[in-house]
């Protein structure tokens, strides 16, 4: 599916794009957040989170595994899966529960879940470029494609 590159240099351009991207989600839509330590996934999940109007501190969920943020027009929950020994914890944890709701979930290190958290809509990977990042973007369904083209067409009338 489609596959776009984007250059973030500094921490505004990360927080613009969780933005950007929480305004083009009009339903329910399942995000992995690839990258690094440091690469920017939380502070990407930081700028989604405002835009949706929550002011709070935004930080990984590392121990806990999962943040659900209450927001209108939809939940948000927020995973880090960095410290899960194993996918099967996530059974344990009801995970299917979380994102069969009509939410928006963002995970971090969903290759810790391979195998038994749902597929993704949007894969976003981060990675370092000098002293600022890169990302790239690609749809895996029908309704991420939707999302990314939205999310084009805005960037286009802004620019
Ligand atoms: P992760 O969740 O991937 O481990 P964080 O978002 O917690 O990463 O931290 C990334 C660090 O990099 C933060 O200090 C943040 O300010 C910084 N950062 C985020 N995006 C960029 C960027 N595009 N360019 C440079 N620094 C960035
Ligand atoms: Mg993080």
């Amino acid at each position: 599916m489609d596959k776009r590159v984007l250059p973030l240099p500094d921490e505004t351009a990360t927080i613009a794009l969780g933005a950007a991207l929480a305004a083009a989600c009009r339903q329910s839509c399942v995000i992995y957040l690839y990258g690094d330590l440091g690469a920017g996934k939380t502070t990407f999940c930081r700028g989604f989170l405002r835009a949706l109007g929550y002011a709070g501190n935004v930080k990984s969920p590392t121990y806990t595994l999962v943040e659900p943020y209450e927001l209108t027009p939809r939940t948000v929950y927020h995973f880090d899966l960095y410290r899960l020994a194993d996918a099967e914890e996530l059974e344990f944890m009801g995970v299917r529960d979380y994102f069969d709701q009509d939410a928006l979930c963002l995970v971090e290190w969903p290759q810790k879940g391979q195998g038994i958290l749902p597929d993704a809509d949007i894969v976003l990977s981060l990675e370092y470029v000098g002293a600022g990042r890169q990302a790239q973007l690609e749809s895996r369904s029908d309704r991420g494609a939707h999302i990314l083209a939205r999310l084009a067409s805005r960037r286009e009338n802004h620019s």
